[in-house]
């Protein structure tokens, strides 16, 4: 960072997460590749938890995105602001998830929308 500015409650907040996620990331990569080792036979629960390692790797690698998301935002000062209908997101839900980038309702209708394409690629706003 260049400038020397104090950094926001949330900001700090997202910076630890960032981190926090960063190294869960490395680890699950690094456990995947280990995993490639493993033989064929040796069955579905090897395969299982290789699926579900790559699952979560896809979780981790969206919620990464989030985080970066709502830290660009800050820095361009929109941060809070849904990107969908751009009114302010409930101050209690940037609280609980401060990469939110949805407001509440914007947020439920989305799901909504997902729920009723599933099998089909999720929609992101
Ligand atoms: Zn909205």
């Amino acid at each position: 960072m260049a400038k020397q500015e104090t950094l926001s409650k949330e900001q700090i907040h997202l910076e630890a997460e960032r981190i926090q996620v960063g190294s869960e990331l490395e680890n699950l990569r690094a456990a995947m590749l280990n995993e490639v080792d493993t033989e064929p036979d040796e069955g579905d629960s090897e395969i299982f938890e290789r699926e579900k390692t790559a699952a979560l790797i896809a979780v981790l690698e969206r919620r990464m995105q989030d985080i970066e998301h709502a830290l660009r935002a800050i820095e361009k000062g929109q941060y809070g602001l849904c990107e969908r209908c751009g009114n302010p997101i409930e101050p209690e839900r940037l609280e609980v998830k401060p990469d939110a980038i949805l407001c509440l309702n914007c947020q439920r209708e989305v799901e909504a929308i997902n729920k009723r394409n599933r099998g089909r690629a999720p929609i992101r706003w």
